[in-house]
């Protein structure tokens, strides 16, 4: 016999009576019986005799198209950043995916090709693709673009001015496609 057994609960679920089994995590008894507090896989420990509920693991959300992202640009090229997604909608997401945004035609749709974003900055896009498992992103929506960034050339701070960002040591004027939030540093 093994030590073990499991089984699939629901919250309120009976498992066991309390003199069968103690309830551990994830459970609570209620009166003579011991229950599921939440959805997920009952173990009984037959030789402890306690039982425990596990949540389920929660597989982190892939983004999907239409989405909101936001991240850190590990990659800028003069055709392709990539992006470290870090939120999703707003909720922050552990998973390390990377987008893709093709540079070339977004800049163009603001009429000119400007710099989008360079290595570091954080930016927040919209994913328009994930067509063979690819996260392709695009400036689409009037809030996307970049959040926060710091001088290329001494890493200072910066501050906005119009579509342009200047740095507050050296004076430096770098481009960006800029959020309207965009919140310096
Ligand atoms: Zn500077």
């Amino acid at each position: 016999m093994s030590e073990k057994k499991e089984r699939k609960t629901m919250p309120g679920e009976a498992l066991a009576v309390v003199e069968e089994f103690e309830p551990g995590e994830g459970t609570y008894s209620n009166g003579d019986s011991v229950r599921a507090a939440a959805v997920g896989i009952a173990e009984f420990d037959l030789k402890q005799r306690k039982v425990i509920v596990k949540s389920p693991v929660k597989k982190p959300a892939l983004p999907t198209k239409g989405d909101s992202v936001e991240g850190v640009v590990e990659s800028a090229q003069s055709n392709v950043i990539n992006m470290r997604i870090l939120r999703i909608n707003g909720k922050p997401n552990e998973a390390n995916f990377t987008g893709m945004l093709s540079t070339r035609q977004d800049p163009q749709r603001r009429g000119r090709r400007i710099t989008v974003a360079k290595v570091a900055d954080l930016m927040r896009a919209t994913v328009y693709s994930t067509k063979n498992a690819i996260i392709h992103l695009a400036l689409e929506r009037d809030n996307d673009g970049v959040l926060s960034t710091v001088c290329s050339i001494c890493g200072g701070g910066v501050v906005r001015i119009n579509d342009r960002v200047k740095c507050k040591e050296c004076g430096y004027v770098d481009e960006r496609m800029l959020a309207p939030d965009f919140r310096g540093v």
